[in-house]
């Protein structure tokens, strides 16, 4: 459950509302069904996604508006 009502960006610094939520596993740390999330302003999607992405770690970019959180595992 997110219990925020404006969630805001992961990014370092940005107060903005977030729009995206990136969803990564790190399989050195987590199970495979373990997702992690990053919250992201439109300005920041990339800039995360590039960082996750190149770790081979980023699953998922869903529009927060569609989010749904996995169940607890
Ligand atoms: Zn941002």
């Amino acid at each position: 459950m997110v219990s925020e009502e404006n969630p805001v960006c992961s990014a370092k610094g940005c107060r903005v509302d977030a729009v995206w939520v990136l969803a990564w596993n790190n399989p050195k740390l987590h199970a495979p069904e373990r997702r992690k999330t990053w919250l992201a302003c439109e300005e920041h999607r990339e800039h995360l996604s590039q960082f996750l992405g190149v770790r081979g770690f980023l699953k998922d970019v869903v529009k927060l508006a569609d989010w749904e959180e996995p169940p607890a595992v």
